[in-house]
C-alpha cells in the first residue's frame, strides 16, 4: 500500500488510524470537511477539506496522489440524531458514499475498508453477535450503514473491487501519549462523559436502566480501545492486497462490561468519586452487546492488545484531563 486515502481521518477512529498509518511508514491523504472531525487532529502531511460527494476534488485527489487504497470513515453517528432526522442520515452517510464511492472506483480505486457499526445487528437475539446475525438496524444511523456496505457487495462484484466492511462494537480509549482522543459535540457516550463528570465538567452521570436483564442492571457493552480498532483497518487493507476475499468482520474484544463496572473501574482509576443517578432506560439501548471475534481473528490474524479496561481507561482518563475542552483551545484573554 503506497498511499492511503481516509475520508474522516479527522474524526476520533478516522484520526488514530491516520497516525497507526504514518507509524508503518505509510503515506496518507485525509479528506473531511470538519463538520464533526477536528483539525487538529489530522496527523498526515496532505489534508483536503472538502465534502466526499465533491467528485471533482475525490477525483483529482486520487488522480494527484496516483491512490488505489480508501478507508472510508466519513459519516454522521450520533444515534439520537439519526431518530430525529433520518433524512440528514441518510442522505449524509448513504447517498453521498454512494456518490463518493462510485467516483472513487472511476478514478482509480482498488481497495476499499469500511467503516461500519455493530447498530446493523439492532436488538441480537443471540449472543455473541456473529457476522451471520439477523441484521435489523433500530435506528437510521445503522440502517445507513448497512445499506453502504450492499452497495459495497454489488459495487465490488462488478467493478473487481476488494473490500471489508469493519463493523465497530464500542470505540473507546484515546491515544497512549494522550494527544488525540474522544471529543464528540454533544458527548453522548459512556466513558467520556464519566470522565467529564470526574473532572467536575458535569455534575453527576446519568445511568440509563438499572432495570436490565443482566447481573447488575445495567447495559453491557464490548469496548475495544481505538488502537485496536484502527490497527483492524490496517490488516485488512493488507489482506485485500494480498487477495482476501471481500467480507465483513465484527470488530470486538469478545468480553463485556457493564455500565456500573465502567463507573466503578474508572473511580479506581481516577481515585475520584462521581455523583450517579438513575434514569430511564434510554430508547433503543438493547441490554447486551458483545461481539464474536472469531472471523476477524482467523481471517486477519487480528487480536485485541490494548482492549482491557485498565488501558481503555486509564488512555482515555489522561487525554480528558490534559484536554478538558477537547481540541479546542482555551479563548484568549
Ligand atoms: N450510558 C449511560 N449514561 C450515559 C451514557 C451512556 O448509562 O450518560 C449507557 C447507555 O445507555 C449504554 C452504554 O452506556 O447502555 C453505552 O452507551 P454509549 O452511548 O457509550 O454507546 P452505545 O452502546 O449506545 O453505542
Amino acid at each position: 500500500m503506497k498511499t492511503v486515502l481516509v475520508t474522516g481521518g479527522a474524526g476520533y477512529i478516522g484520526s488514530h488510524t491516520v497516525q497507526e498509518l504514518i507509524k508503518e511508514g505509510v503515506s496518507v491523504v485525509v479528506l473531511d470537511n470538519l463538520t464533526t472531525g477536528h483539525r487538529d487532529a489530522i496527523r498526515s502531511k496532505y489534508f483536503y477539506e472538502g465534502d466526499i460527494a465533491d467528485t471533482a476534488l475525490v477525483e483529482h485527489i486520487i488522480k494527484e496522489h496516483k491512490i488505489q487504497s480508501l478507508i472510508h470513515f466519513a459519516a454522521k453517528s450520533l444515534v439520537s440524531e439519526s431518530l430525529a432526522k433520518p433524512e440528514l442520515y441518510f442522505y449524509e452517510n448513504t447517498v453521498k458514499s454512494f456518490v463518493f464511492l462510485k467516483a472513487a472506483i472511476k478514478g482509480g480505486i482498488k481497495e476499499v475498508v469500511f467503516s461500519s457499526t455493530a447498530a446493523v445487528y439492532g436488538n441480537p437475539k443471540c449472543i455473541p453477535i456473529t457476522e451471520e446475525s439477523m441484521l435489523a438496524p433500530i435506528n437510521p444511523y445503522g440502517a445507513s450503514k448497512r445499506m453502504i456496505e450492499e452497495y459495497l457487495e454489488w459495487m465490488g462484484k462488478a467493478h473487481g473491487i476488494g473490500w471489508v466492511a469493519l463493523r465497530y462494537f464500542n470505540a473507546a480509549g484515546a491515544s497512549l501519549e494522550a494527544s488525540m482522543g474522544e471529543d464528540h459535540d454533544p458527548e453522548s457516550h459512556l466513558i467520556p462523559l464519566v470522565l467529564k463528570t470526574s473532572l467536575g465538567l458535569q455534575e453527576k452521570l446519568s445511568i440509563f436502566g438499572t432495570d436490565y436483564a443482566t447481573p447488575d442492571g445495567t447495559c453491557i457493552r464490548d469496548y475495544v480501545h481505538v488502537i485496536d480498532l484502527a490497527n483492524a483497518h490496517i490488516l485488512a487493507l493488507h489482506a485485500i492486497e494480498q487477495g482476501l476475499p471481500s467480507n465483513i468482520f465484527n470488530v470486538g474484544t469478545g468480553k463485556g462490561a457493564s455500565v456500573m463496572k465502567i463507573i466503578n473501574e474508572s473511580e479506581r482509576i481516577t481515585g475520584r468519586t462521581i455523583t450517579i443517578e438513575s434514569k430511564e432506560r434510554r430508547v433503543g439501548d438493547p441490554n447486551i452487546l458483545v461481539a464474536d471475534n472469531t472471523a476477524i481473528k482467523a481471517a486477519l490474524g487480528w487480536e485485541p492488545r490494548y482492549s482491557d479496561l485498565e488501558t481503555i481507561l486509564s488512555s482515555a482518563w489522561r487525554w480528558h484531563s490534559s484536554h478538558p475542552n477537547g481540541y479546542r483551545r482555551l479563548p484568549h484573554f
